[in-house]
């Protein structure tokens, strides 16, 4: 099979690393090599950021009233929309998600550009009523300048769009590195974003491997700001490497969201959006609803309907619609998916389904969805984050209960909540630990509402109406009068 030869975008221009050297990018569907990319390293990395303050400097860019901004975040949402298709197939080839989650996820994708948009010409600052007569104080909510944006391989276009879309309607210029497992998606929404009129140098993507041009990236003098998304692990190196100049952060990283079901649940939805909950993307989802709470009065009626439910989902090709679910998108990734059930297995865990690879899918890196029951909180399983397409099960008796239960983590990203007793879901609502909380519900999804977790899932917020702040920095002004 001929490889695809994918380049990076520097100042506009496509182009190769300054080595030479590339890398290739897997189809996780049958594990063959489908693409060549560039292996940028520090040399491509400096040429990115630099070019991004080059254009961000510009008057042509820090003069441009912040409505054309607008403007063109609003084509490029017209621009995604007129490509979903296209984006979808691209992505599902390159993480091996399921093709109906990828066009799932592009149906909502234009609105993040749309409503940063309308937020581009609303950046205020306010006059401050100082005891001073003879002074006038202002403030200005500023750019930062250059955004670094670190992506994974999960949801590379919704990851990129709820940084891009905000970092571009504050009037920032940004340099995005994908993961070196999903790049196509993001380059081609960097192609999109020129089209849509953000001059050369704006919006650039370095294609690399994390310790290298990720790394190069995150200790850049001129990087004033990281927005980063991926595991706890590489986060600390972000962290660290951030302190050398200072940049700010927002970091979204894994999960071990609880999804609890009270005895009052409507089972049959609470079933669905359980499976929802943790087996889309494979599980490979920040906010995967991996550890199940079930009360006592419900849980036999609850593991049969689920366990009868997960033996309906359709294991196969990420691109074929009537897939259910798809493989992992790394072979790394199936090992650790594999040690973890194994781990599990050995500490006590039941199992009630899954716990093997699938037969007859030999050639890419599928996983059965997996059930275990979890005799206590302490098994690795229930505390650490899995990223496949495993949910632990615990019993619970009572609110009190499944609100110490769901807080006994160091995750604390989402929580879903099944019950018919509304006061309840408040209640629940109010108690749990957890960025986001979904009752009789999961992973809704609006650009409106912020995400973002505590703990080990990180801190910052990213969507909402506050999300074009964060990309900016106040400037008081003094006016002698
Ligand atoms: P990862 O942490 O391995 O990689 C994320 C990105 O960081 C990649 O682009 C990678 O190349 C880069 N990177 C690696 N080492 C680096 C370094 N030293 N310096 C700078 N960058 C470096 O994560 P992953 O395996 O791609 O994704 C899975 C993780 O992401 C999971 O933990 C998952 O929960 C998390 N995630 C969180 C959210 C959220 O919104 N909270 C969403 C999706 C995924």
């Amino acid at each position: 099979m001929t490889l695809e030869r994918l380049h990076m975008l520097i100042d506009g221009d496509w182009t190769e690393a300054a080595s030479g050297s590339v890398f290739t990018s897997l189809n996780p569907a049958n594990g063959q090599a489908w693409a060549e990319l560039p292996d940028a390293g520090e040399a491509d990395v400096d040429r990115a950021v630099r070019a991004a303050q080059t254009a961000f400097d510009r008057p042509e860019w820090r003069n441009l009233p912040a409505g054309a901004r607008g403007k063109m975040l609003r084509r490029l949402g017209d621009l995604v929309e007129q490509n979903r298709e296209r984006l979808a197939v691209l992505e599902t080839r390159d993480n091996g998600k399921l093709i109906r989650e990828t066009r799932g996820q592009l149906g909502y994708l234009p609105e993040f550009f749309h409503y940063a948009a309308g937020l581009a010409d609303k950046v205020e600052g306010s006059t401050l009523p100082i005891d001073k007569t003879d002074m006038f104080a202002f403030t200005r909510p500023e750019p930062l300048g250059v955004v670094a944006a670190i992506i994974p391989w999960n949801s590379p276009l919704y990851l990129t769009a709820i940084k891009l879309a905000p970092a571009l309607a504050a009037g920032n210029a940004i340099v995005i590195k994908p993961s070196e497992h999903a790049s196509a998606s993001i380059l081609e929404l960097a192609r999109l974003a020129g089209e849509a009129g953000f001059p050369a140098g704006i919006v650039n993507v370095v294609t690399g491997l994390g310790p290298t041009a990720g790394a190069a990236l995150t200790r850049h003098p001129l990087v004033r700001r990281i927005a980063f998304t991926g595991g706890p692990e590489t986060a600390r190196h972000v962290v660290r490497a951030s302190a050398e100049n200072f940049a700010q952060l927002s970091l979204e990283l894994g999960g071990k969201s609880a999804n609890i079901v009270f005895d009052d649940a409507e089972l049959e939805s609470a079933v669905n959006g359980v499976v929802a909950g943790i087996f889309a993307a494979s599980g490979q989802s920040c906010v995967a609803g991996a550890r199940l709470l079930v009360e006592d009065g419900i849980y036999d009626r609850f593991v049969a309907a689920l366990t009868e439910r997960m033996a309906r989902i359709r294991i196969g090709d990420p691109i074929d619609p009537e897939s259910d679910m798809g493989p992992m998108a790394t072979e790394a990734q199936l090992g650790v998916v594999e040690r973890m059930v194994a781990e599990a297995k050995a500490e006590g865990a039941t199992v009630l389904a899954g716990a093997q690879r699938p037969a007859g899918h030999d050639a890419g890196w599928y996983y059965e969805p997996t059930l275990l029951s979890c005799p206590s909180a302490d098994l690795s399983v229930v505390r650490n984050e899995v990223f496949g397409p495993v949910a632990a099960i615990l019993r619970f008796k009572g609110e009190a209960q499944a609100v110490a239960m769901a807080n006994d983590s160091a995750y604390a990203l989402a929580a879903g909540i099944w019950t018919r007793d509304i006061a309840r879901g408040h209640r629940m609502a109010r108690d749990v630990r957890a960025g986001i909380v979904w009752v009789n519900t999961y992973r809704a999804v609006s650009a409106m509402a912020p995400i973002g977790g505590f703990g080990l899932s990180g801190y910052g917020r990213e969507g909402g109406i506050e999300s074009v702040l964060d990309y900016t920095a106040l400037k008081t002004v003094w006016i002698n009068l």
